[in-house]
């Protein structure tokens, strides 16, 4: 009998991938698909870290490396959080994994029980929700909308908040809304949770370089606070480096430990080429990733006049990230004579089908009303790929 543990039968399919995996399977049908349903830059991974890695190779960086990273490349993350942030982290405080996407996992099975409470403002990134499934924690979503520019308010947490509330996780830049929390609204939200010593934010800054606000700011500069935060963050998004497969966390030395432990029976430390490629990185000039910020503006512009003229759709304007999110409720209830659109996955896919573009269904992301589109892409397929859903949407009556 092939049977599978209850945990992996409640676990969703990360519905991002899902749409890659359909819309490679339609381009292999020989379809001629637009897909711009993944969140990955389109550019290459800059050439100094490139070489930097084939160094690291042929010196022989080829051995179990510590389990929370080399010290080097830890020395390193503290500095940048310094630099960056504004943030004191030692090397102790830190721990590198395989990807955000690693770091996260640890920090759930390393400090969630059965039954916690995890608040989830929602629209969230995808995988936070089963994450904390996995931790067989409870997620208990705060809906927000595109009014507020998808923003929770402390008075929000504040009603969320049971004696059983363990954490909040949320990331700004957010994936998928493009919202920045600014230094005065993370100093409300910080003012709610202190006044709960037992719970803890997981502040995601892995977009923190694609901010189209002046500076990023990280909840953990309140000292009031930083005791009860911890800042995640990578090389993915800001470096083009999502294939490589590096992430870190920076978080109180208690944490830190748990998710070393963790870390220590499941993974051990990261690919050793990974970590001496992520320190050429963090090392470098923090300007290094202007051009690509330069690039994403541009687009982001683009796609916000030319989804502008669609009639229906709603838009914010995103601060940072590479996403919009539209709000597509203006279309619920329509029909193009084949097709009835009740509700956000519908939509997606009649886009898929009929307008040849691939895009992510809100409530992929806890938000029914919307969907995603990345911007990772060069700005003639994003035209290209504006006109086709234009032209999609307008036979819906
Ligand atoms: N956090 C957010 C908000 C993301 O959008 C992503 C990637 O899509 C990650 C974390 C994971 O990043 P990594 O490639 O470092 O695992």
């Amino acid at each position: 009998e092939q049977i599978l543990s209850n945990r992996i039968n409640s676990l969703s399919e990360s519905q991002t991938l899902a749409m890659a995996r359909l819309s490679r399977e339609l381009i292999a049908e020989g379809k001629d698909i637009i897909s711009l349903s993944i969140g990955e830059p389109d550019f290459d991974t800059p050439t100094f870290i490139k070489e930097a890695a084939k160094k690291a190779i042929d010196e022989n960086y080829s051995h179990y490396t510590p389990v929370p990273g080399y010290i080097e490349l830890r020395q390193a993350i503290s500095k940048k959080f310094k630099r960056d942030n504004n943030l004191d982290y030692t090397p102790e405080q830190i721990v590198v994994s395989t990807g955000a996407k690693h770091a996260l996992t640890n920090l759930a099975l390393s400090i969630l029980n059965p039954g916690d409470e995890v608040l989830l403002p929602s629209p969230y990134w995808v995988s936070y929700l089963e994450m904390i499934k996995i931790a067989e924690a409870t997620p208990i979503t705060i809906t927000t909308n595109i009014d507020n520019d998808f923003k929770v308010t402390p008075e929000q947490i504040e009603a969320a908040i049971t004696p059983k509330t363990r954490m909040i996780w949320f990331s700004t830049p957010c994936n998928p809304s493009g919202s920045v929390y600014t230094k005065e609204e993370l100093k409300a939200i910080a003012d709610v949770i202190v006044k709960y010593p037992n719970i803890l934010i997981v502040s995601d800054e892995i977009y923190e370089h694609i901010n189209f606000l002046s500076k990023h700011e990280s909840i953990a500069q309140f000292d009031f606070i930083k005791d009860q935060v911890i800042t995640v963050n990578g090389v993915s998004k800001g470096f083009a480096m999502t294939g490589w497969r590096i992430g870190y966390i920076g978080a109180p030395k208690w944490i830190a430990e748990g998710c070393i432990k963790m870390q220590g029976q499941f993974t051990s430390g990261t690919c050793s080429i990974a970590q001496k490629a992520a320190q050429a990185a963090l090392e470098a000039d923090a300007n290094v990733t202007d051009e690509m910020l330069k690039a994403f503006k541009s687009r982001r512009d683009l796609v916000l006049k030319e989804m502008g003229e669609i009639p229906g759709l709603k838009l914010n304007e995103p601060k940072g990230a590479f996403y919009v999110f539209p709000d597509v409720t203006n279309f619920f209830g329509k029909t193009d004579g084949e097709t009835m659109i009740n509700n956000s996955a519908d939509l997606s896919m009649f886009i898929l089908n009929k307008g040849l573009v691939a895009l992510v269904s809100g409530d992929a992301f806890g938000n029914p009303d919307c969907i995603r589109l990345s911007y990772a892409a060069s700005e003639q397929t994003l035209t290209e790929a504006i006109r086709r859903i234009k032209t999609a949407l307008a036979t819906l009556k």
